[in-house]
């Protein structure tokens, strides 16, 4: 047999994957935007980061090929260290929020119209820099922010006072050299539109799937809370109710166990309540590993009680129990062994939950009063117990 190293495994893999780790993208990223924990902060922070990108990248761009007045180049260059300000706050002073909204207004009120002026007004790239401003302030601005729909609108109603203005007075707008540079400009204006679009999706995307996946993960702990015991574990008595009902709908034998710790009240009296507790949990624990190879169901019915769902007849409700008598006694107790009593009903046909818990009821108290430390299996009587 030849045995192969797994390529995640492999030393070059784990060298590269070292080096990515160190000085990564994603390490980059993360430092920019903060921890991947808070995804509406690492949206609001990239819109920061994106503008500036954007304002050093056109900037240059339309510096080195003369596409536009070298007016609209400092305007860029001198809103550059403004947003490099922002994004210190938003990140390092969690002042987010107030940063993202500013960093908007200086892109809607001062970015934009300059574009739209001297980069060739409707002819230009500008329509397509306000649908990505809106599909940020859209995404990013939280709903509780005042300045929200104020920015909304100016950031929707802005292209078409700037269009108005242009048919009224065409010669505020600087327009292109030539029809080459036009081309160059927008093809250029389109890339760089298109990838700010696809990680502002992304971005939605995957703060969505976070949360989809936080309330998936709270909604299992709810539901763990409604069936399961605080304190142990075990299944509530509401469910465990629910499991015996089940199990009479399919008519098949079984055994409902009543199991009562014996004189519980003088543990905790003597060493405390806490101490009691641990008793309970203990107890619990020893009794679903009991319960496991009949392939039964446990729960607590409450305070020092607890209930068994075993399949099968009076023989497997005997296992089971001579099983929890032999676990539970050599189960180290601090203060030395506590012992309980258990009363057992198996199923006849025409049994409901009331008889089942009945009979069993019944067996416990027969258990008590045999003197404790017992099992009582009850007389397989006829379920209407005549
Ligand atoms: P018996 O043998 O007849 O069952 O006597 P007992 O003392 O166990 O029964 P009793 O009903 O008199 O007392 C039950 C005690 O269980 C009283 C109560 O303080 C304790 N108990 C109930 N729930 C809890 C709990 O959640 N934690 C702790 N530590 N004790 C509990
Ligand atoms: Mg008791
Ligand atoms: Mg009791």
């Amino acid at each position: 047999m030849t045995s192969t190293t797994p390529i995640a495994d492999s030393p070059k893999s784990r060298v590269l994957a070292e080096r990515r780790r160190r000085f990564g993208l994603r390490r980059l990223v993360r430092w920019l935007l903060g921890p991947d924990t808070d995804t509406l902060k690492q949206q609001q922070l990239m819109l920061i980061v994106s503008g500036i990108l954007f304002l050093w990248v056109s900037g240059l761009f339309n510096g080195l090929f003369g596409v536009t007045p070298l007016l609209l180049v400092g305007v860029y260059l001198a809103a550059i260290p403004v947003l490099i300000c922002l994004w210190w706050q938003g990140r390092w002073r969690d002042k987010t929020r107030r940063a993202t909204t500013i960093s908007l207004i200086i892109l809607a009120l001062i970015v934009a119209p300059a574009t739209w002026f001297l980069n060739a007004g409707s002819q230009g790239p500008t329509l397509i820099l306000y649908l990505i401003l809106v599909s940020y302030a859209v995404g990013v601005q939280s709903a509780e922010n005042r300045w929200r729909v104020g920015l909304l609108a100016l950031l929707l109603v802005s292209p078409i006072i700037w269009l108005m203005a242009e048919l009224w007075a065409p010669h505020w707008i600087v327009p292109y050299p030539d029809t080459k540079t036009r081309i160059i400009d927008l093809i250029f204006s389109y890339s760089a539109g298109a990838l700010l679009l696809s990680i502002v999706i992304l971005g939605h995307v995957r703060r969505f799937s976070q949360e989809l996946y936080k309330a998936n993960v709270l909604s299992k702990r709810l539901t763990d809370m409604a069936r399961k015991d605080s304190l142990t574990g075990l299944l509530n008595h509401k469910v465990i109710h629910q499991g015996v009902m089940a199990a009479l709908a399919l008519q098949r034998p079984f055994s409902l166990v009543m199991l009562d710790l014996d004189h519980f009240k003088k543990v905790n009296d003597r060493h405390g309540h806490l101490y009691g507790d641990t008793v309970l949990v203990q107890f619990a624990l020893v009794l679903r590993a009991c319960c496991e190879p009949s392939k039964g169901q446990v729960g607590r019915a409450g305070g020092e009680e607890f209930l068994a769902i075993i399949p099968g007849d009076d023989n497997a409700a005997n296992a089971f129990l001579a099983r929890l008598r032999s676990e539970w006694a050599i189960c180290y107790l601090e203060h030395g062994a506590v012992t309980f009593s258990a009363g057992a009903a198996s199923w006849v046909p025409g049994d409901s939950l009331n008889s089942l818990i009945q009979r069993a009821d019944d067996a416990l108290y027969g258990a008590k009063d045999a003197g404790r430390d017992r099992w009582v299996v009850a007389a397989a009587s006829s379920a209407t117990g005549l």
